[in-house]
């Protein structure tokens, strides 16, 4: 046998059905996906003759993280939502929004895609402006993707923090056109890497005549959606002035929600809305270290409690997903009063299996397995912060920053190696991002310095 890859030694947390965790372990792949994963020493009388190697004694192989719901681009506004919230959202941020350039979408997609595969991400479900820069991107770091147009038709995004939502619909039209063509460009490439979704932005920002356009055109190419429900107090109160429900009930209404859904955040959803979610199928990308920064976060106990699928996000400003499995813990534990809730390993799930689900990529992604993708992750422990170790999934939950990911294989392909990209220049990436940030600070007027 030949063309195969090794990874060898180290301890593989596999999160295959028996949450099997190997010590001295192996994996073998081939291509894009995994041959083999057992015991280095049973693997390596089997498979003598590698065409490369990864020594990853002393290391801890992980799969790599899945991330139900990002902007990678939104890292432009750090600084300004975190204390102001849902304020801060409306009124500085998405009026921020009108000033990104194509250009500027390649440095800011590009530095965000790096943030998260050096935390360990090999998967985004991005919804925002100039999807196809961020597909590009995608493509071009090596990680996997499935990719949303944000379609709307409030003719300014920047007004409804004043609740105002006069609407363009030929605009809206548009976008969503520009979210075909999307599909029709990218959906399936680069080996299956990339795919992409219908991006319906919210219910409030888009009319109900957009919302079904957008459901009849995911139907039409076989793909799913990608939308925020009931996300902020401005949108749950706009849906139930002008159509008298609860955003869930909106868009069941609509036949808008099916098991092919990805809603994000549902801060505001109630036990009706849950049990509507779970007869529908559509699922849930829960974002604990946003919604925990906005002060609303979800009915978790009852989502956890229900059958409706759940995954982890990080939404924008970080990319960060080993602070949203803690945050994911401990808000939890906090607010529902009840510790056993959540733990490590179900938190993990989340951030891999769960998410995956969700994506429609569970079964080839989300844990280390024979025929799955080699998305592959090690991370280094030797580490102040990670000795000494005795749990190791909960070692690295509770206590990893995400700087401890040494390698990132993503489809058989290394991403990051020894701690830096292999496919993009980060040190570029991280220059230019930070001069376009500064640039649409100034021009939108928003720019202060510290103080
Ligand atoms: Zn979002």
């Amino acid at each position: 046998m030949a063309g195969y890859s090794v990874v060898r030694g180290g301890t593989i947390i596999t999160n295959d059905v028996t949450r099997r965790i190997i010590k001295n372990g192996a994996i073998v792949y081939e291509d894009d996906h995994i041959l083999k994963v057992g015991k280095e020493e049973e693997l390596s009388k089997e498979f003598e003759h590698p065409d490369s190697i990864i020594d990853a004694r002393r290391k801890i192989i992980i799969p790599g993280i899945v991330q139900a719901h990002t902007h990678v681009m939104g890292h432009l506004f750090k600084g300004f939502t975190e204390d102001g919230a849902e304020d801060a959202f409306y009124k500085v941020c998405l009026p921020m929004e009108d000033y990104i350039t194509r250009e500027d979408a390649y440095w800011l997609s590009l530095v965000g895609c790096i943030e998260a595969v050096k935390f360990g991400t090999t998967m985004i479900n991005d919804i925002f402006h100039y999807a196809d820069v961020t597909a590009g991107v995608v493509e071009k770091v090596g990680i996997r993707g499935v990719i949303e147009q944000k379609v709307f038709d409030v003719k300014s995004l920047g007004k409804i923090g004043d609740m105002d939502y006069s609407r363009d619909i030929d605009a809206g039209m548009r976008r969503l056109k520009l979210n075909e063509e999307l599909i029709r460009k990218w959906n399936g490439s680069s080996n299956g890497r990339i795919r992409c979704w219908v991006g319906n932005h919210a219910p409030d920002t888009n009319s109900p005549e957009l919302l079904s356009a957008g459901r009849e055109l995911a139907d039409r190419y076989g793909v799913g959606i990608h939308i925020h429900v009931a996300q902020s107090t401005r949108e749950v109160r706009y849906v139930k002035k002008e159509y008298g429900k609860t955003s869930v009930e909106f868009l069941n209404s609509l036949g808008f929600l099916r098991d092919d859904v990805v809603c994000a955040h549902l801060s505001f959803a109630d036990p009706k809305d849950i049990a509507m979610l779970e007869a529908s199928g559509a699922g849930m990308a829960h974002c604990p270290v946003i919604m925990g920064k906005f002060g609303s976060f979800p009915r978790i106990a009852e989502f956890l409690n229900s059958k409706v699928t759940i995954g982890l996000g990080s939404d924008w400003v970080s990319l960060n997903p080993w602070e949203d499995m803690r945050a994911a813990i401990e808000i939890t534990r906090s607010i529902a009063k009840n510790i056993s809730l959540q733990n490590a390993q179900r938190a993990f799930e989340l951030a891999t299996l769960g998410s995956a689900k969700l994506l429609k990529a569970d079964q080839q992604v989300g844990s280390i397995e024979q025929g799955k993708k080699a998305d592959i992750v090690i991370v280094d422990p030797n580490r102040p912060n990670l000795v000494p170790m005795r749990d190791v999934l909960q070692s690295l939950v509770y206590n990893m920053t995400g700087n401890e990911v040494e390698t990132v294989i993503c489809d058989g392909k290394p991403v990051v190696s020894n701690f830096r990209m292999v496919n993009v220049d980060e040190d570029s990436a991280i220059r230019r991002a930070q001069e376009v940030a500064e640039r649409i600070w100034t021009e939108s007027g928003v720019h202060q310095s510290p103080t």
